[in-house]
């Protein structure tokens, strides 16, 4: 087989390796991290493919990352002993993005490299992230199970090479020589350092290897979420989830509970601040890690999180489930149902906890995922209840987001009725002539302007009673509710008006269903209206749209 061979990266790997090589990254000991975190999910992979080919393991089932510094050559070396890569997964993991929603992100970039380089801070580059400090890296790797062993190199300037490579040892070795100046990450107080505050919930022992043999073990290697949580320092929670999420944002809520009785689990889970790259990828997938008694299973299995949670981030290790659980039979497996029933329970209950503690990180929150959020309400009959006091509507009156509750608490005398009105942008539908009679009577209007209110809202019939209905249809009786004094009264049908009508019917035969006298306006002469029954007129624009 042809071995040497010279290879280009993917356009989006140059352009992140252009991002990364050109820009000043502040923090640009975060290579580190980044290669120690696949190192841990390399073990984590070879350790679940191991319980049902225990051959893979040779007799080597001591999980390590080691490091290792040359200072002749001025080399940095980290190494596992997990699943390895072999020619193929080389090639298609170091050469190609397949990360989903990379794509999407990598099109937000400016081109202005300060700009851009906030942004990948918070993607996260990877093993791309290497080249940081290095003027090139080598990787040579055995995927576990094989024996031939194989280089990787590169310069990080879009090309690398590989080739067939003798006495590999089982998983990978990367190889950094590094660039001029970098010479702090030869220092093994420096590696201890950046372990110690980046890697120390690595739940693998990452050795430092020194001169003469000398060997220590820098992290606590046991799984974070086993740990007691008054032993967990916020900054250790908020590495685990950039190493469990890969993200790079600080966590907007952080969950650690230990679920006991007819099922058992721990579960660590984060909503993030800013919404990840694929939270509107069409699979609606999560990305949380399923682990089996500390074993990692799976990450995003299905039936583990609903849908309309799918933001969020971390681990639940269950103690029940079989470890040889196949992928296919989780979705349907009643220990995952209960799960996820519990899971569902408990971070809605967290959330209305935020939201009663603290009501503008609630509404950063809303902003983030709301509209992912009220997938819920027509997907989860059973969790309604606890759904519909987390959700909050822009309206009316004021920039604030408003609750069902403080919607109905201001309800004005005789309004019996929620009233909303959809469409695509908030201070333009505030704006319509459609609200006139409801400013006119200073009823409060909730504006939706989510894509998902279409569906959700009507699907939620009423709320204490208070039926939800559209402000653009035209039966909207508003005689009911009185004006304040000092508002406009909408003047009575006068002279000439039935005339009017029926010119104005005859004109637009065909275009319109019917004319007729509102109660609804003030100030213009007409507005159009949907017909109670009939589809809404925003619905009916969005459908226009999809048939063309
Ligand atoms: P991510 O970890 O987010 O997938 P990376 O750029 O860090 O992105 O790594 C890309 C891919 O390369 C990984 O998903 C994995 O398949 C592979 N990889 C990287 N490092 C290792 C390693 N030490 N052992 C095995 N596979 C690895
Ligand atoms: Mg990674």
């Amino acid at each position: 087989p042809k071995t040497d061979e010279t290879l280009s990266f993917q356009a989006e790997v140059s352009r992140l390796l252009e991002i990364v090589a050109h820009s000043l990254y502040s923090q640009k000991e975060v290579f580190l991290r980044e290669l120690i975190s696949n190192a841990s999910d390399a073990c984590d992979r070879l350790r679940y493919a191991a319980i049902t080919t225990p051959e893979l393991l040779a007799g080597d089932a001591d999980y390590r990352i080691t490091l290792a510094v040359d200072r002749e050559a001025r080399t940095l070396t980290v190494a596992d002993n997990g699943i390895g890569m072999g020619r193929e997964d080389l090639v298609g993991n170091l050469g190609t993005i397949a990360r989903s929603g990379t794509k999407a992100f990598l099109d937000t970039l400016s081109g202005d490299a300060k700009k851009d380089v906030g942004l990948i801070g918070q993607f996260g580059v990877g093993f791309y992230s290497a080249f940081m400090v290095s003027r090139e890296v080598e990787v040579f790797s055995r995927r576990a199970g094989e024996e031939q062993g194989w280089r990787w190199v590169s310069d990080g300037k879009g090309s690398f090479t590989v080739s067939q490579a003798d006495d590999v040892a089982r998983g990978t070795r990367i190889v950094m020589h590094l660039s001029d100046g970098e010479d702090e990450f030869l220092e093994p107080l420096r590696l201890r350092q950046i372990v110690k505050t980046h890697s120390d919930h690595i739940a693998v022992p990452i050795v430092l290897v020194e001169a003469e043999g000398k060997q220590e073990t820098l992290n606590r290697a046991s799984a974070l979420w086993t740990r007691p949580k008054a032993e967990i320092t916020p900054e250790q929670y908020k590495e685990f989830y950039h190493h469990a999420a890969h993200a790079y944002d600080e966590p907007w809520l952080t969950a650690h509970w230990k679920a006991e009785g007819a099922i058992e689990y721990t579960s660590l889970l984060f909503v993030p601040t800013s919404p990840p790259f694929d939270l509107w990828e069409p699979d609606r997938k999560h990305r949380v890690k399923l682990y089996v008694r500390r074993v990692f299973v799976t990450e995003a299995a299905d039936g583990l999180i609903p849908p309309y949670l799918r933001f969020l981030r971390g681990v639940i290790d269950s103690e029940d489930l079989p470890l040889n659980v196949s992928r296919e039979m989780l979705q349907s497996n009643p220990t995952v149902t209960k799960i996820r029933q519990g899971v569902t329970k408990k971070v809605l209950a967290e959330l209305n906890r935020k939201a009663k503690d603290d009501p503008a990180a609630y509404a950063t929150f809303w902003t983030a995922f709301g509209a992912v959020m009220k997938e819920g309400l027509y997907e989860d009959r059973e969790q309604r209840d606890a759904l519909l006091p987390l959700m909050r509507f822009r309206t009316t009156k004021g920039d604030d987001l408003v609750s069902l509750e403080e919607y109905v608490g201001r309800m004005r005398p005789g309004q019996d009725e929620i009233w909303y009105i959809t469409g695509d942008d908030a201070a333009a539908l505030a704006r319509s002539p459609q609200l006139e009679g409801f400013r006119a009577r200073d009823i409060e209007v909730l504006l939706l302007t989510d894509p998902v209110d279409e569906f959700a809202v009507p699907s939620l019939g009423e709320f204490e009673g208070k039926p939800f209905k559209s402000a653009t249809r035209g039966g909207a009786d508003l005689s009911k509710v009185e004006a304040p004094a000092e508002a406009p009264k909408p003047e009575a049908g006068g002279e000439g008006l039935d005339s009017l009508i029926a010119t104005l019917k005859l004109a637009l035969t065909g275009q319109v269903k019917d004319v007729r006298v509102s109660q609804r306006l003030t100030d213009s002469a007409v507005c159009l209206v949907a017909d109670e029954g009939d589809t809404d007129l925003h619905l009916e624009r969005l459908l226009k749209q999809h048939r063309r």
